[in-house]
């Protein structure tokens, strides 16, 4: 079986520096900047949260119900442990959004040919053997990364080392379990985690009962979807077109 990575987070040793922030910007791009909530621009953030530095990220679902929501298969679940998006198929309609238990992923509201943006635990960095760029900048290993084997008996031995930890790994059962792991040592419903312990069903459970339910929904919609494949599909060549015209008028210019 292909090894599964995962990102192991330790929150009693975050010291917020925000390094992972950072790097994950620089990686992608993105304007270096702190956000107080999670954006296009922004995909992971620090926020202080019960006295602690918790960090916000998508948590790549074992089940993750953005992929089961999503009509097109732009969202899955890969065998090494993350969960990528794919801007070429993605029609736009937003329901991973909206299945979310998390409300991690984001569009990109003002941009003319909008996607989906969220975290991809670095995908293409640990195709090349590398780790994620957040544990890679974080200098309290408070975000560390490897197998989802070593992240696990990493988090016990913190957790046995020092008795001031919640002795609990959260990921582990929630919704069906995750690829990012938290440990703490301050009780995760009060740092505003959601779902609780409680909460151990995978939601995509809940989501293929309602889809099930509904067919004229799914037929209706279906049809509403190819429109807005269309749509989009014609959006994103009108946008590229544009940007083509622009480019070739600056050359001009520029000469
Ligand atoms: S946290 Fe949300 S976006 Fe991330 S994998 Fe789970 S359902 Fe998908
Ligand atoms: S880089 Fe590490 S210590 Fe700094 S804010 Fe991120 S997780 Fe916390």
């Amino acid at each position: 079986m292909e090894k599964q990575f995962a990102l192991l987070i330790d929150v009693k040793s975050c010291i917020g520096c925000q390094a992972c922030e950072q790097a994950c910007q620089t990686v992608h791009n993105f304007p270096v900047q702190h956000e107080a909530d999670l954006s296009y621009t922004a995909l992971t953030v620090v926020q202080e949260k019960g006295g602690r530095n918790v960090r916000k990220l998508c948590m790549h679902c074992q089940d993750p119900t953005c992929a089961s929501a999503c009509p097109v298969g732009a969202l899955q679940k890969n065998s090494f442990g993350p969960v990528t998006y794919d801007a070429d198929k993605c029609i736009g309609c937003r329901y991973c959004m909206v299945a979310c238990p998390y409300s991690v992923p984001r569009y990109e509201w003002t941009k003319l040919a909008p996607f989906v943006k969220k975290c991809d635990m670095c995908a293409e960095r640990v195709k090349q053997g590398k780790q994620t760029a957040c544990a890679e900048a974080c200098p309290a290993s408070a975000t560390v990364f490897g197998t989802r084997t070593e992240m696990l008996a990493e988090a016990w031995k913190r957790l046995r080392d020092d008795p001031s930890y919640v002795q609990r790994i959260y990921g582990t059962e929630e919704l069906g379990g995750t690829s990012v792991f938290y440990i703490s040592d301050v009780e995760f419903e009060k740092l505003g985690f959601k779902p609780t312990s409680q909460d151990r069903v995978p939601l995509r459970t809940l989501t293929a009962t309602a889809m099930g339910d509904a067919p004229m929904v799914v037929t209706v919609g279906g049809s509403i979807l190819a429109g807005l494949y269309w749509v989009t599909q014609r959006r994103k060549e009108v946008a590229l077109s544009e940007a083509l015209e622009r480019d070739q008028k600056n050359d001009k210019g520029g000469r």
